[in-house]
């Protein structure tokens, strides 16, 4: 069976009747990005930056950061590389962000909230980020969105940096900037940040957890996490019509994303894009193939 699976390395993810789908990787460092390759991914649909953040003593500076992502683009040679801002907070931490214990960390101090109380992490990462544009092809998104204040903000702190550079002589090219939906106030107000930003990408684990009122963190209640649930399903539809409308993509980089039973019905959903585990492209590539 591994060998059929290889045999679709090359061929494209189109369904019988000419619907084609994106089926890019999630990957959580530049380690990984050999088995993106291997696996045939047509991009990375989401790169966790937390790695660069995580399991040191420092915020990392920007000289740092632009290498691991020019590497990351300079690697993937044109293919689209979306990387992620940071997403601390909740069940990642760095002790040297000195964040005080909370009761509620997934609805506390995390994600885009950290980058707009303290811009001058965030500007860190946009002007490496920026850098890296120049050298392939990258695209932005930004995690944990609530509203489109928010947004507006980034979009100001991102002018800013562009700003900045240009000043600077430092080259940089546009990006295409999404944000991710993984909170319900996000899919009700997709119609909004629709016109706001160049894609969507649904961060489905955060989404489940916040709409099924579950900690997706406590095993007590794995019985009761149900990514399958109804309401998800229909706030995927949503923030599908939502996107399209505005002419924008949409895509799934959650977990549910590589669920071999949805994958039918995400491509008739109208998905554009799935962003999986490396080891699950060649396996959705199959199912979509497959369908009538
Ligand atoms: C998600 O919430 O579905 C997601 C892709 O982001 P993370 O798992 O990193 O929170
Ligand atoms: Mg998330």
């Amino acid at each position: 069976k591994q060998e059929l699976l290889q045999q679709l390395k090359g061929k494209e993810n189109v369904t019988k009747g000419g619907r084609h789908i994106n089926l890019y990787a999630n990957i959580g460092s530049v380690a990984d990005m050999g088995y993106v390759l291997e696996n045939d991914a047509g991009g990375i649909g989401l790169f966790r930056s937390e790695f660069l953040y995580i399991g040191r003593n420092e915020l990392p500076d920007e000289e740092e950061q632009f290498q691991a992502y020019k590497q990351a683009v300079q690697n993937m040679a044109g293919k689209k590389v979306i990387i992620r801002t940071l997403d601390i907070g909740a069940d990642k931490q760095a002790d040297y962000l000195n964040i005080e214990k909370e009761e509620n960390p997934a609805l506390g101090y995390r994600a885009i909230r950290i980058c707009l109380a303290q811009p001058e992490i965030f500007k860190t990462q946009l002007r490496a980020l920026f850098r890296a544009s120049a050298y392939g092809n990258l695209s932005i998104m930004y995690p944990m969105i609530t509203s489109t204040e928010e947004v507006v903000q980034i979009q100001a702190i991102v002018q800013e940096v562009k700003e900045e550079l240009k000043a600077d002589g430092i080259p940089y090219n546009d990006v295409e900037e999404g944000v991710m939906i993984e909170t319900p106030a996000a899919v009700m107000i997709s119609d909004e940040l629709a016109k706001m930003v160049d894609f969507f990408s649904i961060g489905t684990n955060d989404l489940t957890q916040y709409t099924l009122a579950i900690d997706r963190q406590n095993e007590k209640l794995d019985r009761f996490y149900n990514p399958h649930h109804k309401a998800i399903l229909k706030m995927i539809q949503m923030v599908v019509d939502s996107a399209h409308q505005e002419g924008k993509w949409a895509g799934i980089c959650g977990e549910l994303g590589a669920d071999p039973e949805l994958t039918e019905t995400f491509v008739r959903m109208g998905v554009d894009e799935l962003s999986v585990a490396p080891s699950m492209i060649l396996k959705l590539r199959k199912i979509i193939r497959e369908m009538e």
